[in-house]
């Protein structure tokens, strides 16, 4: 069995019923909000444990935000895993040619000239996405 988030949120949804898109799509923006509630409460879950934990109920709230996220990203028909690699291959990009990391004096890391931002919506066009402003429309189904 898949241990992939993506895999296993997708499994969720369909036995539950939940929605699930497999183009980039925007949703009635009623289901819109409720993901980004679901999503917000269970940030708020990790904040009050962050610091005084127990240790296992902060492990449980952040698997919960990352099930969340996947499930929300599922909804929309977002492929997350390859948003992630776009934003890691964007925070990789930050090393120099050098491999040395550049950092100002209070230690954050800078990006150096190589430093790529990601492109989000590239990734999404990838995967179908047809942004409002081209023509794309809210999914009539959901
Ligand atoms: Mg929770």
């Amino acid at each position: 069995m898949s241990t992939s988030p993506a895999d296993l949120v997708r499994e969720f949804h369909r036995t539950f019923g939940l929605d699930a898109r497999s183009t980039p799509t925007e949703v009635d923006p009623e289901l819109a909000a409720h993901r980004g509630e679901l999503l917000a409460e269970e940030a708020a879950e990790v904040a009050e444990v962050a610091v005084e934990g127990p240790l296992d109920r902060l492990a449980h709230e952040l698997a919960d935000v990352v099930y969340v996220a996947y499930g929300t990203a599922l909804v929309h028909g977002i492929d997350l895993d390859q948003v992630i690699a776009e934003i890691h291959r964007a925070n990789m990009s930050k090393l120099g040619p050098d491999g040395q990391v550049a950092r100002r004096a209070d230690g954050k890391v800078l990006k150096g000239e190589h430093y790529r931002a990601p492109d989000v919506s590239s990734v999404l066009r990838h995967q179908g996405w047809i942004p409002a402003a081209q023509g794309g429309a809210s999914d009539p189904t959901a």
